[in-house]
This record gives C-alpha cells, sequence and structure tokens, in this order.
C-alpha cells in the first residue's frame, strides 16, 4: 500500500523531504489518570517534514484541533517567569504604540489571562479570544473579557463586527499551533484596524535547529517558523512584517510586529533585512540545511540514555521535574519510563496524581523532591532551567544534582 501524499499546509506542495522522525507518540497534554493505566492508548506518528518550497517544517495534523485544545491543560500562569516576561511586553506596547483608554487590544489563545491582565491594570481595554473553555473561565473570573472561539478568517470577521477592530492583536506561541495557518493568518488581518499592529512570538527554527531542541516537536505543534517563511505567510494574507526582536524565552524566539501592506505609517525597521539575510547566510532557504537534523537527534538520543543507564548500573535513584508537553517528547522518543525516572513533579495541580501520557510516569506536587532525596533532578523544561535550578536548590542537601538533557546531558550541581 503506497501512503497517502503530504501537502504543505502553507502552499500545498507535495511534502517528501523527511526533517526528523520521532516514532510513534501520543498527545503531549493528554495526562492520564490511574484508571486509565489499564487501557489503550492512542499513539500518532511523529514525522516532521520540510517543504521543498517555501520551507515551512510540519507536522501532519492527524486529531482535530478541538480535541486537543478545548479543555487545555496549560495554565500560562504557573509559570512566574512566564508571567514577568508578559509584563515587560506589555509595557512596552503601551510606550511604544501610546495605548490607552481609546485603544483596544486582543489577544488570540489569550489562556487565563496571563497577557491580557497586564493592560486591564494599565486601563487599556482588552478582548481575549480562547479556544479552551475552561481556561478562559478563568481569564474572566480574573476580569478579562473573553470569546471562547477559534480565530479564523470568518470568526475573525464577525468578533470584529461584534467588539470593534484591534489596535493590537497579540498572540504568543499560537502561530506554530493552528493547524490551518492560511485560514488563521487571515483572521488576524480580519481582526485589525487599518494602522493597527499584529505582534506574534514563537519558537524560532533557527534556535530549534542549532539547540538541538526536537522535543518542542510534538503533535499540538504543527508548525516550525523560520522568520522569512513567516514573512511570506504573512505576505499572501496582505501583511507585512516591519519589525523582528529576539527573546530568550521557549529556548530562543521571535517576536514579529505585523500590520496592514497598505498601511505606511510604519516604516520597515533594518531589523528585518537583517534577519532575513541571516537565514539566508545559514541556508535556511535551501533543503540542504535541513537534511543533518535526524542525525543530530538520534545522537542526543544515545548520549542521554548512555548517561541514565550507567547512572541506574550505579544504584542512582533518579526524578523528573516538569511534565510540559516537550518532556513527553523526549520520554517517548528516548523510551525513558518509571524504569528510569522515579516520578515526575510539576506545580499544575491539574497535572499531580496523573501519569505522563505513554511513558506513564507518575507526576506528584514538587514537594516529593525532598521527600525522595533522589541524586538526580531531570529537568525536562529545560527552557526554565534557571528559575527550577532556584526553587529546587535544596538537593544540594543531600548532595543531589540537576540533569539537563537539551542539547546534550549536561549535568548541574546546585
Ligand atoms: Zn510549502
Amino acid at each position: 500500500m503506497s501512503r497517502p501524499e503530504l501537502r504543505c499546509r502553507f502552499c500545498r506542495s507535495a511534502l517528501t523531504t523527511s526533517f526528523v522522525d520521532l516514532g510513534m507518540s501520543p498527545l503531549c497534554q493528554t495526562h492520564i489518570t490511574g484508571e486509565q493505566l489499564q487501557e489503550l492508548e492512542r499513539f500518532y506518528p511523529l514525522h516532521a517534514h520540510v517543504c521543498d518550497q517555501c520551507f515551512l517544517v510540519q507536522l501532519q495534523e492527524f486529531v482535530a484541533p478541538d480535541e486537543i485544545f478545548s479543555e487545555y491543560a496549560y495554565f500560562s500562569s504557573y509559570s512566574t517567569s512566564w508571567v514577568e516576561h508578559c509584563g515587560r511586553y506589555a509595557a512596552m506596547m503601551r510606550e511604544r504604540f501610546a495605548l490607552g483608554p481609546h485603544s483596544r487590544v486582543m489577544e488570540v489563545a489569550s489562556n487565563d489571562g496571563y497577557l491580557l491582565q497586564h493592560f486591564v491594570a494599565a486601563g487599556v481595554p482588552v478582548l481575549g479570544i480562547e479556544p479552551a473553555a475552561n481556561v478562559a473561565r478563568v481569564a474572566v473570573e480574573r476580569g478579562v473579557p473573553t470569546t471562547v472561539q477559534f480565530l479564523g478568517e470568518a470568526s475573525g470577521r464577525a468578533i470584529a463586527a461584534e467588539h470593534g477592530h484591534a489596535d493590537v492583536v497579540a498572540g504568543n506561541n499560537v502561530l506554530a499551533h493552528v493547524p490551518d495557518i492560511n485560514d488563521f493568518v487571515a483572521g488576524m488581518r480580519e481582526l485589525l484596524a487599518p494602522q493597527g499592529v499584529i505582534t506574534m512570538e514563537f519558537p524560532h527554527l533557527l534556535r530549534l535547529i542549532e539547540g538541538n531542541q526536537f522535543d518542542t516537536i510534538y503533535h499540538e505543534h504543527f508548525s516550525y517558523l523560520s522568520f522569512t517563511t513567516v514573512e511570506q505567510v504573512f505576505a499572501a494574507h496582505g501583511l507585512v512584517l516591519f519589525d523582528v526582536e529576539e527573546l530568550p524565552t521557549h529556548g530562543g524566539s521571535i517576536r514579529i510586529f505585523a500590520r496592514h501592506a497598505a498601511d505606511a505609517a510604519q516604516a520597515v525597521g533594518p531589523r528585518v533585512a537583517a534577519m532575513r539575510e541571516r537565514e539566508l547566510a545559514e541556508g535556511f532557504r535551501s533543503r540542504e540545511r535541513y537534511l543533518g537534523f535526524g542525525e543530530q537527534v538520534r545522537e542526543t538520543k544515545r548520549g542521554l540514555l548512555a548517561f541514565l543507564i550507567e547512572a541506574k548500573r550505579q544504584g542512582k535513584k533518579i526524578v523528573g521535574y516538569g511534565a510540559p508537553g516537550k518532556g513527553n517528547t523526549l520520554l517517548n522518543y528516548c523510551g525513558i519510563r518509571s524504569d528510569f525516572l522515579d516520578f515526575t513533579v510539576d506545580a499544575n495541580p491539574y497535572k499531580q496524581g496523573k501519569y505522563t501520557p505513554g511513558t506513564h510516569i507518575p507526576i506528584l506536587a514538587p514537594e516529593a523532591i525532598r521527600e525522595a532525596r533522589p541524586d538526580y533532578v531531570l529537568i525536562l523544561p529545560w527552557n526554565l532551567k534557571d528559575e527550577i535550578v532556584a526553587q529546587v536548590g535544596y538537593i544540594r542537601e543531600w548532595g543531589g544534582r540537576f540533569v539537563v538533557p537539551i542539547p546534550a546531558v549536561q549535568v548541574i550541581a546546585p
């Protein structure tokens, strides 16, 4: 039987070039309960391809987004460093674009209101757009008006008709998570006032490859974005990128600033050309650049397993920290179960008492580390490494050490 032909979600070209094949994996947010341990679990192929025409790195869509996102376990406010990052963003935007009581800020995938709350506090009117009803409810309770829906061209037009157009449309870590990127970007254009500004933050593909961040590939994360590919996608919908910033978040992200092509009020800044040239110089517009990544990933797996096997042979006790989406890719791809990790911990009570998808490692409250006195704590959300090392530094009391798996195994004494 031949495989069905795969098509690029942006330009519809045939997808024939493999970026990395991570085998079969369950959905990363489907933490399972004790009863579900006895049941059949669904696994889907986790195989990223790169488009030879537009160089969008992407996963196929196996599951309808409403199945993934309508009851989402990720509450943005559980990460303090992330909430602080968003506070700085809100202050910068108010200053740079002179936002005030006359303005309107909308956020797509506004989650529990972690970002918009900063604008509310400054007296700037806001509207959140969030598909997961359970997290939207939390936002409304904290005073962030939120409409429960997915953004697309039609819903964007309807929201603008009901609430007015937006002076700012913000979106953090959502562009990569939408299966229909064309409909989504068209939806943002529909929301945007004639002189409005779109900002989007997303992990930078350049940093994913450089930093070996293969564990940021999971089913809920459909696209892996370079600046030049995003520029192409926005241009196809009448939007121009006029500025770009690099950010340390999520292992290295970029924040783009976009406007209507017809709005000449915002000149295209020099950082746009600089970023474009850098990606060209790095080879991101040629297929060859993408071909070595699979072997880079396999070598990382061998290195991590070698470390864990040796530690277990020496009788060491190892636990995890965190149960993020990226942890589930790492654990499933490497085959790390409770044979290596006694348990993992997570500050999110929604995950505590459950088990990691596929690998069935118990998820406990962070206090469990103090009781267990492990030799090693494997940090799964390595992008929050500094925050975690500071919070859990007490493992030095019994000589415990941290292990960071990405870009390659590194042992850190607290
Ligand atoms: Zn394409």
